[in-house]
């Protein structure tokens, strides 16, 4: 069959077996679907599927591996900087769950869990628990709003409650795998019609398969269980800026004890001035060297005194009865910081004033919100990227990092943001590119920046923890050859006509 026959096949079938309604051949639309940020360009896209239940989607996979089809499965398709909504190689039919399979099956509030189909987003969720009472808090991301718990569990993504950890916190998931067999994880394993304790216990018998779903290509998931925090009546938040690149080391030393501790509840955001201020609009000094130069230190700082702000900036938070009764543990941080000598104290009260350090503040509270997104507009043209290595909390490996990724930057033209996310023993640096993707020296330029960051991360001994579809076989490539070997196995295992998300993470 030629391809043509084959896709024309493919589409015809799923007409006559689901209605017009689950499919979409507009090229219009397949435009749109394979729009993103990406230095690559947009890709090229085959058609749209909107599946309304496992059984529809069951349905489409077997189609696929009839007909020799891959299908690129979204939620809710908002993974800006990562490839949005377009799959990682051209000739792919797009499947978007979200559009027909956006039910919140349950919020179970004295167990603390709700069970979500792909395409509820972070806001639907928020509303729905508000509805509800607001008993409940989910973990957002400070990222889009419309983005949702599903995908962004299954891509890794992260938020800064003590829920941040989204793939960590979800517990029970119902898979289409490749296939076409259908496989519920967990204690949802049990061969029963009655299921108990599916999204209550996440470590059931025999191997753990859950983890085959988090950034890989082996199923299409369309359900997950997903653990929510009681919401606590007062969030408090607290602030610090410092005013020197260099204060990270110190800051990094300053954060491990009282997160090793669990004395703050929440990760600690540290991010840098442009992070921050880079939100509020265009660089003031883009027009200026047309996109070739980073901002000039004089720059940097006039945007901090606008804002308030320092070269780094801290933000956590605690959960209590009441701000009263937070005070003490309020000050105990503030002693912490304060034996720095270069911390400047910003209270919660004052912190709401200040649009950035508000967005954090939503974060800490379960408030999806869209401050976070002005940061596409710091440079014109629509291009995005995010550079996601860690480092260890080790105050001078992390400084060494920051010199070693702020001079690649600088050496390609860029401007330096990042926001470390601190746990006890590990920060995720997010790293944003943002870049004018109409002007091609510009565009080859970030792209040549991302590559210089990774080896020069990977030379010494730091991996990503999520990549934008650019590079998805590049860093694989850069992994062992006895994880490729398994990935591809377990790939020919499950989907042994390599139907789902080809190419996704470097895999099929
Ligand atoms: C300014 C800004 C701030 C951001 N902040 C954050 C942040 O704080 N934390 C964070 O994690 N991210 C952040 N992001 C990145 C991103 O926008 C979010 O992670 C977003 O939630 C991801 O999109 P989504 O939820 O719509 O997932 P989707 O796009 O639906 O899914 C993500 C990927 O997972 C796979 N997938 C999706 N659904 C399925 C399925 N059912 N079965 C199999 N595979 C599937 C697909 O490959 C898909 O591309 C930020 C982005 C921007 C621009």
């Amino acid at each position: 069959m030629t391809d043509t026959t084959r896709i024309n096949g493919f589409f015809s079938e799923m007409e006559a077996e689901l209605g017009p309604d689950a499919i979409n051949r507009s090229a219009e639309t397949a435009v749109r679907y394979g729009e993103n940020t990406m230095p690559g360009g947009s890709r090229a896209v085959d058609g749209v599927l909107y599946p309304a239940s496992t059984a529809e989607v069951q349905a489409m996979v077997r189609a696929a591996n009839e007909y020799g089809i891959a299908i690129y499965p979204n939620s809710t398709g908002n993974n800006i900087g990562l490839g949005s909504r377009s799959p990682v190689l051209n000739g792919q039919v797009v499947m978007d769950l979200g559009r027909r399979m956006n039910r919140i099956l349950e919020v179970n509030e004295k167990m603390g869990f709700a069970v979500v189909e792909p395409g509820v987003s972070y806001q639907a969720m928020y509303d729905e628990l508000v509805r509800q009472g607001n008993r409940l808090m989910l973990d957002v991301t400070s990222g889009p709003p419309q983005g949702g718990m599903l995908g962004n569990a299954l891509d890794k993504g992260a938020g800064y409650g003590p829920f941040f950890d989204h793939f960590g916190f979800a517990c029970g998931l119902e898979v289409v795998l490749g296939n076409g067999e259908i496989l519920r994880t967990g204690d949802g394993s049990l061969d029963s019609e009655t299921l108990v304790n599916w999204h209550t216990s996440k470590y059931s018998l025999g191997p753990i398969l859950d983890g085959l779903f988090a950034q890989s290509n082996y199923g299409i998931v369309t359900k997950m269980g997903i653990w929510l925090l009681p919401r606590p009546p007062a969030v408090r938040s607290f602030h610090f800026t410092f005013p020197d690149d260099g204060d990270l080391a110190e800051i990094v030393e300053l954060c491990r004890p009282l997160k090793m501790s669990n004395f703050v509840p929440t990760l600690f955001r540290v991010s840098n001035d442009l992070y921050l201020c880079g939100s509020e609009g265009e660089s003031p000094e883009y027009a200026a060297s047309q996109g070739r130069k980073t901002i000039s230190d004089e720059g940097r700082k006039a945007l901090r005194e606008r804002h308030g702000l320092g070269a780094w900036n801290v933000s956590g938070a605690f959960y209590g009865p009441s701000h009263e009764a937070m005070e003490a543990q309020i000050n105990r941080v503030r002693d912490h910081f304060g034996q720095s000598g270069k911390a400047t104290y910003i209270p919660h009260e004052d912190a709401g004033s200040i649009p950035p350090l508000q967005v954090a503040i939503n974060a800490f509270s379960g408030i999806p919100s869209l401050g976070e997104l002005g940061l596409l507009k710091w440079r014109p043209g629509g291009g995005n990227l995010w550079f996601l290595p860690g480092t260890p909390m080790d105050g001078d490996i992390a400084n060494e990092f920051q010199t070693l990724a702020r001079g690649i930057y600088e050496d390609h033209g860029m401007d330096y943001m990042v926001m470390n996310v601190c746990g006890p023993r590990f920060a995720r640096g997010l790293h944003v590119m943002t870049f004018n993707r109409e002007d091609a020296d510009e565009n080859a330029r970030a792209d040549a920046c991302y590559r210089k960051l990774s080896e020069a991360v990977a030379a010494r001994g730091v991996f990503v923890g999520r990549a934008p579809i650019d590079y998805h076989e590049f860093h694989m490539a850069q992994t062992m050859p006895a994880f490729r070997n398994a990935c591809n196995a377990i790939k020919t295992a499950l989907d042994p006509n390599n139907v789902v998300a080809p190419g996704r993470y470097g895999i099929g």
